[in-house]
């Protein structure tokens, strides 16, 4: 979070009039909406959130106990900021992208923190910048000057700030510099240095939206064969507790073929984030062999830190993605979860004394859910390229009811929606998302990319698999009214079908070394190998082989051991053709 410069320039301090949890007001406090304000004796940092008259509300980011009435309220005259610049990556923040490993050698505990401020990057750090332009050339607002190596895996880039005017470079230089270093001077009087700031509240510019015809690849099958969310896109995925939310989010975070992650762990418990705090450091990039932090920022806002900052964890961590998508990457932002930041919207919009809406929430919640996901997209920037935010938020609705108003809400934005099941769960079928309620608005428009990069008959086969399923959900009806020995046998033969797309395909253990990630290329052939099996079983069933016998084939169960097979695509054409040949043996 950026520091106030320049206190000196702003009118007296306020005095603190009341406090209620981490809403408080002040009277005499010379400020604008959204103002940054440091409040009491400690100078704990808010944000103005309302004004009338001579009283001014803030919300606090920081615990309020022992803060008292009479005690002053510092006006920073800015708004609520991210820094950014090189060093992001590979960082974790808390809420107003205060570096939790920073806090935690100045307070000696990441989560007792109180009137300390932490710039978002690192002022000392020198960084190799090598310019990609040269002096005389005319620069526009977001054209990129130069790059700067920030971790093993990106190429940082340094662009003229938005709001500049841009202009001729009247010089440029070369070397090791500190990000508030001027490294290029403009004609018209500006100084570029590899540290922009930007009011979270506010989206970065970009020229227009376009329409996302690339998947964004996330090595999980249900959701690249069957639900796919675009580079671009936006997503859903409520589930009740326990339903596998967080380790999809994790999966997502960790294999998803995005340049940047941004990683918001927004209110969950604390030994969660922990999780994700130790777990990711260790994993590597499947495609690079480096270290995955090295693409990563991650934003930890856990249920024992202060309410108002998880309010402002998700504007973080937007703000954060756009300033990388403006170098042209594509940023999948997953957000754990969207409901406990609704919950704090609630709890601040309750003690505002706001007229409540459904269930409690304020009023604005669909517009502030609205407002977050339209900040997801691919874009045409600013500076003619192109880049792309995914958007995929986790929601937790209590008692796993998707009535309730934040997934209904959602549910009217997103495209992509994977809907958590929590007797799939209780199965321990994972991911449990269930096939016949999930959908992805995104399927037509990706199927030019599959068609070209997978298979050209991508579609087709996937639709096979959904006329399958379809079919086992109509037949499960019957079979609970009357066994399913009483079925014909072709239908048998189409559970036993569809058992396979359950188990072998739709299952995938997040767990395991080799099926935690599958390309499309594998779960294109693993859904063909059952498709190979439902052919020959039914020629075999049409030549008159009883059900049972087809079934049996001692290669059949092999079905079940593709996701886990490291030389899948051997292992599959030896499956397939022992399929052809057991099952023709038999008739
Ligand atoms: P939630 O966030 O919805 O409360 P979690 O994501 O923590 O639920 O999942 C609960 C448990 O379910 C996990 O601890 C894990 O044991 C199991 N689980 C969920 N998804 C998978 C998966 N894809 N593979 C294996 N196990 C899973």
């Amino acid at each position: 979070m950026s520091q106030a410069e320049d206190i000196e320039s702003v009118d007296e301090d306020g005095v603190i009039e009341s406090v209620s949890g981490p809403v408080v007001t002040a009277t005499d406090l010379d400020a604008r909406m959204n103002d940054v304000v440091y409040v009491g004796d400690e100078g704990l940092m808010g944000e103005v959130i309302e004004i009338e008259g001579n009283l001014t509300t803030i919300q606090v980011y920081e615990e309020t106990s022992g803060v008292a009435p009479g005690e002053p309220v510092e006006n920073t005259g800015e708004p609520l900021s991210v820094d950014l610049g090189p060093g992001m990556l590979n960082a974790i923040y808390d809420g107003v992208q205060r570096p939790l490993d920073e806090l935690e050698e100045k307070m000696g505990s990441a989560f007792l923190d109180r009137g300390v401020d932490a710039p978002g990057i690192d002022f000392e750090r020198e960084w190799e910048f090598t310019p990609s332009v040269a002096e005389g050339e005319i620069v526009e607002p977001g054209d990129v000057i130069g790059k700067v190596p920030e971790t093993a895996s990106i190429t940082h880039k340094v662009m003229v700030p938005p709001n500049y005017e841009g202009g001729e470079i009247t010089s440029i230089e070369t070397g090791e510099f500190t990000v508030d270093e001027v490294i290029a001077e403009l004609d018209s009087g500006e100084e570029i240095t590899m540290h922009q700031e930007w009011p979270v509240r506010r989206a970065r510019p970009s020229d227009e939206k376009e329409t996302p015809t690339e998947p964004l690849v996330s090595g999980q099958r249900i959701l690249d064969g069957l639900f796919p969310i675009a580079k671009g896109g936006t997503a859903a995925i409520p589930g009740p507790f326990g339903s596998g939310k967080t380790v999809t989010q994790h999966q997502l975070a960790k294999w998803a073929d995005a340049d940047i992650v941004v990683y918001v762990g927004c209110g969950e418990r604390g030994n969660e984030m922990t999780e994700v705090i130790e777990d990711f450091p260790e994993l590597e990039d499947p495609k690079t062999g480096k270290p995955l932090m090295s693409r990563t920022c991650l934003i930890a806002n856990t249920s024992n830190m202060p309410v108002a900052a998880r309010e402002s964890c998700i504007y973080t961590g937007i703000t954060i993605a756009e300033y990388f998508r403006d170098m042209g990457y594509d940023v999948a932002l997953m957000a754990d979860s969207t409901s406990r930041w609704a919950e704090a919207m609630r709890e601040i919009s309750s003690r505002l004394e706001e007229m409540p809406g459904e269930e409690g929430y304020p009023a604005y919640l669909a517009a502030r859910l609205s407002e977050f996901y339209e900040r997801a997209g691919k874009f045409q920037l600013i500076n003619g390229e192109e880049g792309s935010i995914s958007v995929i938020g986790a929601v937790s609705p209590p008692g796993g009811d998707f009535s309730e108003p934040v997934t209904q809400n959602t549910l009217r934005i997103v495209k992509t929606f994977w809907a958590l099941d929590a007797d799939l769960a209780e199965r321990r079928h994972f991911p449990s998302i269930n096939w016949n309620e999930s959908y992805s608005l995104y399927r037509q428009q990706l199927d030019p990319w599959f068609r070209e990069n997978v298979a050209e008959d991508w579609p087709e086969r996937r639709q096979w698999g959904v006329d399958v399923l379809d079919e086992e959900g109509e037949l499960q009806e019957i079979v609970q009214l009357v066994g399913k020995d009483a079925l014909p046998e072709d239908q048998q033969l189409t559970l036993e079908v569809a058992r396979y797309l359950r188990e072998a395909w739709l299952q995938q253990n997040a767990f395991h070394d080799v099926d935690t990630y599958c390309e499309p290329e594998k779960t294109y052939r693993m859904l063909g190998a059952i498709k190979t099996f439902n052919d020959e079983a039914f020629d075999a069933l049409e030549a008159g082989v009883p059900v049972e016998e087809i079934q049996d084939v001692d290669a059949a169960p092999q079905l079940n051991r593709m996701g886990v097979a490291d030389d899948w695509n051997e292992f599959i054409d030896e499956l397939e053709s022992d399929l052809k040949e057991q099952i023709r043996a038999l008739y």
